[in-house]
């Protein structure tokens, strides 16, 4: 049975005296889903929401890191550096990240590789921009994405990846892909997995959905057979919000 799981990325928001407000909400709601709830604080405060939630069942994530082990790499953070306040899962390949950070397939491998060579688990993120979409070239564009930063490891390190496909027209945008359309592309993604690990790894694979997804659109979301949870932008925002996409399983 596939991981259901809801993450959200709290991008560059929120100062620590914010950080710890939304978490006093987040740990005031119930939370009536089986889904896994993860939360994506920026580094500064990783530590004190790692302190915070420790003693439930929100995970805090990264949004990020470098593949070096350390060194000269100013501004930089490792993931054994994530490791040592607590931090077992680190988002990778955010559209945000590949668009002004200029990062490539070929530098998410190394920081896949670095994750995992540091017993992370990894959520990948990718998707298409709006062009892609408009001259039917997604699925190609997504599939080679999956292939460039992850067809160099084996069957057995997909244990510890969760996929998250972010159509990168629908972040932020308050344009969501249909129901239909995620599925679509999820099935293909399963099926990309099934044609070279096989059809164990690829069902067993998570593989979330991003882009828009709000507490009057998630049910539908991920009611799709393939779509395993979502990674939530600006609702995560809202601690209320945020649970109500949670408890959408
Ligand atoms: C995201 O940035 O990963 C995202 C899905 O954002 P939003 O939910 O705001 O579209």
């Amino acid at each position: 049975m596939r991981k259901q799981i809801v993450a959200g990325n709290w991008k560059m928001n929120n100062d620590l005296s914010q950080t710890e407000s939304l978490i006093y909400e987040l740990k005031k709601i119930e939370k009536t889903s089986t889904a896994e709830v993860m939360v994506a604080p920026t580094f500064t405060n990783l530590y004190k929401a790692f302190e915070s939630l420790k003693d439930t069942d929100i995970e805090v994530i990264a949004q990020n890191m470098h593949f070096a082990v350390n060194g000269a790499y100013t501004g930089e953070i490792s993931a054994s550096m994530l490791k040592s306040v607590g931090i077992q899962t680190v988002i990778l390949g955010h559209s945000e990240r590949r668009e002004y950070f200029n990062e490539t397939d070929e530098m998410l491998a190394k920081k896949v590789d670095a994750a995992l060579a540091n017993s992370m688990r990894v959520i990948f993120c990718f998707g298409e921009v709006l062009e892609d979409r408009k001259s039917g070239n997604h699925e190609n564009v997504v599939g080679s994405q999956i292939k460039n930063a992850l067809f160099h490891l084996d069957a057995d390190a997909f244990k510890h990846i969760v996929l998250a496909y972010e159509p990168v027209w629908a972040i932020g945008t308050g344009e969501t892909a249909s129901p239909e359309q995620a599925q679509d592309m999820h099935a293909f993604i399963r099926k990309t997995l099934a044609d070279k690990y096989g059809n164990e790894v690829a069902d067993s694979v998570s593989i979330l959905y991003g882009g828009s997804v709000k507490p009057n659109n998630a049910q539908e979301i991920f009611s799709k057979p393939d779509v395993d949870g979502g990674l939530i932008g600006g609702a995560a925002l809202n601690a209320t919000d945020f649970f109500a996409i949670v408890n959408a399983f």
